[in-house]
């Protein structure tokens, strides 16, 4: 697949609307246009397009139109289109590969084993789902009978970050459609490059016109006409608390649905009868897989202070093996963090962090592969300890390769500390006791809670946050609930 070096929109393909299949803007000569820049290299290597209001209303429009033949289309027949992008994804994997690495600083053996196969899955769950759905409820009584149906919701707005953007993309958009609704996407303006080359691979197999449109731009000019249009029936959005909360506000003035997937401060809590070199290689990856930019990463260790020493050598010895490096050489762990912005802020966060005392066991700064990565924004997995559960640093989300180290002295202690935040996303417990393991597991304050695992996921089972992580669950029927209106239909038969 080519990718040009001017990444624009995807609006109602082929011109719908009265614009080109992909435009900067609607009047030619004024677009302006954003640096996509390579994390790894430091360096610029495409631009896209600062879509803006009026994007977003002919993105609109252009779903308004297709929406009557779109929900009208039998679920097996939308389930066949979806596989058939799935299937475009996959046939144009490696470009695929390539890009989301390219564009995000990940290493490319992390996009090839996770993100684009699981983005090429949202597609493929979702279209066998809608196929075989039979949720609908049916009450007959003597001279009356009461059924439910799922209706289409009509044009919805899908708003994705740039830590897995493919993979996060798709996971809202495959719901989306295989209701039967009509997409407005808008990706992270931080890595649009897979975002753009999905509109390509929909519009080259000839994905029904105006059915998924792809406005690119900032959060606060695209992101915000996205939310504020008026005929956006749902916002399902994953991103940062403080925007997630602004779009709460916003949407409820219009009184439209949100599904909100935000950030998180997660514990992973590891006791004296667990098995401590699983525990400690899984609190590693847990900690800084994708260079700890994953909202159910791991960033706060907690250890039952009885084998805290043994725990933490043991942790020191996974964390000093992994590599950092360039994202093109397999051999890399972590790759880069995604952006200049991003780095400054993790680095920032080291320098707060210090100033709370903490002990930096390993890591503790910026880190130069060389070469062609001299310019990048490289961390080294860092470690710390010696910081209470209550300063900034334990409490606030960093979402770098930055994880905390604390003692707990029983399972009270251990509960407090890890339900101590705004936040409850993800909790991972590592423990031989089954009865200890349903214990905790419910006392736990987050909407996921993996015991002796990390990261197992299902796509049928929910997936969301309780307190400041979110409102509402993403996965399965949960998902095509959102994106539903559920109406229940009396029939008087007598
Ligand atoms: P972000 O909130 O800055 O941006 C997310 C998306 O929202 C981007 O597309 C952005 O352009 C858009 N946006 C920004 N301001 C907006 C506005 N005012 N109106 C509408 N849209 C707006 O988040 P980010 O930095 O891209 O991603 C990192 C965050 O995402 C972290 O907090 C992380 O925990 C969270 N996250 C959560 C999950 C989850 O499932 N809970 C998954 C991945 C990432």
């Amino acid at each position: 697949m080519d990718i040009p070096r001017d990444l624009g929109h995807w609006i109602g393909f082929g011109g719908a609307g009265g614009r080109p299949a992909q435009s900067g803007d609607a009047r030619p000569g004024r677009t302006a246009w954003l640096d996509v820049v390579e994390p790894a290299t430091g360096a610029t290597f495409a631009r896209v397009a600062a879509g803006t209001a009026a994007d977003v209303d002919c993105a609109v429009r252009a779903a308004q139109r297709a929406f009557p033949a779109w929900s009208a289309l039998p679920a097996a027949e939308r389930g066949a289109w979806m596989e058939r992008l799935a299937q475009a994804v996959e046939d144009r994997m490696d470009a695929f590969v390539a890009a989301e690495s390219r564009d995000t600083g990940k290493p490319v053996h992390v996009a090839r084993a996770v993100d684009i196969p699981r983005a090429i899955l949202n597609l493929r769950y979702f279209a066998g789902l809608i196929r075989f759905r039979t949720e609908t409820q049916s009450r007959p009584r003597p001279g009356v009978t009461h059924t439910t149906v799922h209706a289409p919701l009509g044009v919805v707005g899908c708003i994705s970050p740039w830590n897995l953007p493919l993979y996060l993309f798709t996971w809202k958009i495959a719901p989306a459609l295989a209701a039967g609704n009509c997409v407005v996407g808008k990706p992270s303006e931080v890595t649009p490059l897979t975002a753009w080359m999905l509109g390509q691979a929909a519009a080259d197999i000839g994905f029904p016109e105006g059915v998924l449109n792809i406005v690119q731009g900032t959060g606060p000019e695209a992101g915000a006409a996205l939310v504020e249009h008026p005929d956006i029936k749902a916002i399902s959005f994953t991103g940062s608390t403080t925007v997630g909360r602004d779009i709460a506000v916003r949407a409820a003035s219009r009184l439209v649905k949100t599904s909100l997937e935000l950030g998180g401060k997660n514990p992973t809590i590891v006791f004296a009868d667990a098995d401590l070199d699983t525990a400690a290689r899984e609190a590693a990856r847990a900690a800084f897989a994708n260079q700890g930019q994953i909202c159910v990463c791991g960033s706060r260790i907690l250890v039952e202070a009885s084998v805290y020493d043994a725990f933490r050598e043991r942790l020191m010895a996974h964390v000093g093996a992994l590599r950092v490096g360039d994202p093109l050489e397999a051999t890399s762990d972590l790759g880069a963090l995604v952006s200049q912005a991003h780095f400054d802020k993790v680095c920032a966060w080291l320098e707060i962090a210090r100033a709370e005392g903490a002990r930096i066991l390993t890591g503790g700064g910026p880190t130069n592969p060389g070469g062609r990565c001299a310019s990048g924004w490289f961390i080294a997995p860092t470690l710390l300890e010696g910081l209470s559960p209550e300063c900034r640093t334990n409490q606030e989300e960093i979402f770098g390769p930055v994880a905390t180290l604390q003692p707990f002295e029983n399972e009270a202690d251990a509960l407090r500390q890890a339900n101590g935040t705004h936040y409850g996303l993800a909790s991972s417990v590592w423990t031989a006791s089954l009865a200890r393991a349903h214990r905790v597991g419910n006392a736990l304050e987050s909407g996921l809670v993996w015991i002796n695992c990390w990261m197992e996921r299902d796509l049928g089972m929910p997936f969301g946050g309780v307190k400041q992580s979110g409102l509402g669950r993403e996965g399965g029927h949960h998902a095509l609930d959102f994106f539903s209106e559920i109406k229940t239909i009396t029939v008087n038969h007598e």
